[in-house]
């Protein structure tokens, strides 16, 4: 099977490592890749949203699956465009079709849908400038904290959380009036601040059957403690040692299950990863949000825990037959730490040597990130640089070997967070 992988992230990497030992995997391609996915397969420079030329890349290389691995494509719409293709839609593409993607590229569709069939989310209401007086009286009455979403897509960023109402109502006039967040902003959810401890649990569908996935817990601040800005994750731990057996059975009952069921009930085309980012409040399960993509760096402790062959998985999606499968586990406990480059998450710089990265072993992964390759040197080429993954029998051993090695890895600028997992440590 010849396959092409969309995207450039750690994400993009840890997919490639797997599907490359796949038996059937014959030719992968990732466009556009990074340093480290070009050890799997062949990058090849097409930015994952030009679909004229994706589609060109296929035809000429005789693709039989497309993967795309971020969330831009999807919502954007890569599904239907290769459906509506004759040239295109025998192949098979792994993630929702573009309504599908409404579940991470709207967060009122999201929140609609959830109302819909009942699954636990916190309340909210919606707003846009024809409600924008109506918003604000809303806001002026609410319970603080207030949470405020940008509707649309806006690079991790359109979460605001405000103890003050003077805040949320200048918040809420700078998204509607000003454009903070662009067209994703325009519309806004204003929703209930919910307290609890965050995971992540991935499934994958095939629109009728779905499998749930090694859970994971991520770490989105810049800072130790969990403190300074948002960023698009740190580093992340599988398994969530809270997502008991009993916990994980009202997630699949009162959300896994009427998530599937709702899509395939309305009609809504979804064949790939489904993310929900969930919090625990008091033992109970909500959903704070839909991704329709793996998450990252989730994807680096869930894929290299996750024992089946990825392939014959994504294959089974294509037919319709994932009740067929059986999900194996790695008994072992995962820790990925991301290095990052100075300045990140805001300005920084690119272009600096990495050195002394080690090579992979059966308990220890480097999945690159922002990187790329220069002759025989590879140069940093983004915030997020590099994850370092470890398996071990015990969490706290896999979260020290991979301080070990992010600690070894050399590169000017180079932060790193030394408390993931922190939780989780006696
Ligand atoms: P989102 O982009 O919807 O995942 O939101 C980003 C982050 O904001 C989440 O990971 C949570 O930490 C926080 N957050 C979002 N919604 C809520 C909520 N209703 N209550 C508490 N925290 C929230």
């Amino acid at each position: 099977m010849n396959i092409l992988l969309l995207g450039s992230g750690g994400r993009e990497h840890a997919l490639a490592w797997k599907m490359a030992q796949s038996a059937a995997c014959e030719q992968l391609y990732i466009a556009p890749g990074n340093a480290g996915t070009a050890a799997h397969g062949t990058n090849v420079n097409i930015a994952v949203s030009d679909f004229e030329q994706i589609k060109a890349f296929c035809i000429d290389n005789k693709i039989d699956m497309l993967v795309p691995g971020s969330e831009e494509p999807l919502v954007l719409g890569i599904y239907d465009f290769f459906k509506a293709d004759a040239a295109l839609q025998h192949i098979p593409v792994i993630g929702p079709s573009k309504v599908g993607a409404q579940l991470e590229g709207s967060k009122a569709f999201a929140k609609q849908f959830m109302l819909r069939h009942q699954i636990p989310t916190a309340s909210y209401r919606e707003f846009d400038e024809s409600t924008f007086d109506e918003g604000v009286a809303y806001l002026r009455q609410h319970p603080v904290p207030i949470v405020l979403k940008a509707d649309g897509l806006a690079a991790g960023k359109g979460v605001v959380i405000t103890s003050s109402h003077d805040e949320a109502v200048a918040e809420f006039e700078e998204m509607i009036r000003s454009a903070k967040f662009g067209d994703a902003g325009k519309k806004v959810v204003i929703e209930q601040f919910l307290t609890g401890i965050e995971l992540s649990v991935f499934v994958l569908t095939d629109g009728k059957n779905y499998k749930i996935l090694p859970t994971a817990k991520d770490y989105k601040r810049i800072g130790e403690g969990d403190t300074g800005l948002n960023t698009g994750g740190m580093g992340a731990v599988s398994p969530v040692p809270f997502a008991t057996g009993a916990f994980m059975q009202q997630v699949e009952d009162s959300i896994i299950r009427p998530t599937v069921a709702g899509l395939a009930k309305e009609g809504i085309i979804y064949h790939g990863f489904i993310f929900f980012g969930l919090i625990n409040v008091e033992g109970a399960p909500y959903v704070i949000e839909y991704n329709c993509r793996m998450g990252d760096p989730e994807t680096e402790v869930v894929i290299p825990r996750l024992q089946n062959d990825l392939l014959e998985l994504f294959t089974a999606v294509q037919h319709g037959q994932l009740d067929a499968a059986t999900v194996a586990e790695d008994p072992r406990a995962a820790a990925t730490v991301m290095l990052v480059s100075k300045g990140y998450p805001e300005a920084y710089e690119k272009g600096k040597a990495i050195t002394e990265v080690p090579s992979p072993t059966k308990d220890q992964l480097v999945f690159h990130a922002g990187t790329k390759a220069d002759g025989s040197k590879v140069l940093t080429n983004g915030g997020r640089v590099m994850a370092v993954t470890s398996l071990a029998g015990d969490l706290q051993i896999a979260l020290a070997h991979s301080r070990q090695t992010a600690e070894a890895i050399q590169f000017e600028g180079k932060y790193y967070r030394r408390d993931i997992g922190y939780e989780f440590i006696s």
